[in-house]
């Protein structure tokens, strides 16, 4: 389960308000992408969720539960980083096996479960390497294996792709997706780009200045953009 709720969230850093007022229901199993402008608020409101910031008024519920105050372990989320967030000196095994060590489970457990996230990821050949022996897409599957192996409610990626190259890029997305299709678990993912939201997304949350301005499918805001503003973005002709 992974139903994700916003209830009236605003958070100001200091005098500043970044997000205002946001209300969003996520459902269990969507692939929702956040897309925006630089400086939109995207990773602000991911971080929020995530627990790696606190909101200033509002409510968070998990599956119904209100986490708003949890900490970020007690959320059952897992958030991918870019690649350049492993452990240089551990081998491909013990960057995946990492947060089951730090939760103590046993060899055995560890074990299993960092092979069937090798398995799933296509790296199963690469365990007893360094992540700087692996090609940029390795290294970013190696970093959504070490969430895989937490079987979380939720993934949550804050433009995990913006560091590879355009080919790359595209067959990252594709990945994520298939992942997305085999796993069934709630993603919400994070993005500037326009082109990934609406190849990825089931549905999309148009963010602008902290503000969601639509909140639907990608046809739905092709066809029938709430305004200039998600016209202009998706490149609808509003
Ligand atoms: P995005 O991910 O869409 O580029 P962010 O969520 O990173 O946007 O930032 C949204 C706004 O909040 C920006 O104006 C940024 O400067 C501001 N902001 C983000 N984090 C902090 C912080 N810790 N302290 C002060 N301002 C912040
Ligand atoms: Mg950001």
């Amino acid at each position: 389960m992974g139903s994700i709720s916003l209830q009236n969230v605003n958070k100001s850093f200091g005098e500043v308000q970044v997000i205002p007022d946001i209300s969003l229901e996520i459902n269990d199993g969507e692939f929702v992408v956040f897309v925006g402008p630089s400086g939109c608020g995207k990773s602000t409101l991911l971080r929020l969720i995530a627990g790696l910031e606190d909101t200033t008024n509002g409510r968070i519920l998990l599956d119904g539960q209100d986490m708003t105050d949890a900490p970020p372990a007690r959320r059952g989320l897992a958030m991918v980083f870019q690649s350049y967030a492993l452990y240089p000196h551990m081998s491909v095994r013990d960057n995946i096996a990492f947060p089951l060590k730090m939760a103590k489970a046993s060899k055995e457990v560890i074990d299993q479960k960092v092979e069937y996230a090798a398995r799933t990821l296509n790296l199963s050949d690469y365990l007893d390497r360094r992540p700087r022996a692996l090609s940029g897409g390795q290294r970013q599957r190696v970093a959504i294996g070490r969430a895989i192996v937490r079987e979380p409610k939720a993934f949550l990626f804050d433009e995990p792709l913006s560091n590879l190259d355009a080919a790359l890029r595209v067959n990252m997305r594709l990945e994520i997706t298939e992942l997305h299709q085999q796993l069934q678990t709630t993603m919400i993912y994070v993005t500037h780009d326009q082109v990934e939201a609406m190849t990825m997304a089931d549905r999309i949350v148009v963010l602008n200045a902290g503000n969601v301005e639509q909140f639907g499918t990608p046809l739905e805001l092709y066809r029938t953009p709430a305004n200039r503003f998600v016209a202009g973005f998706i490149g609808s002709p509003k």
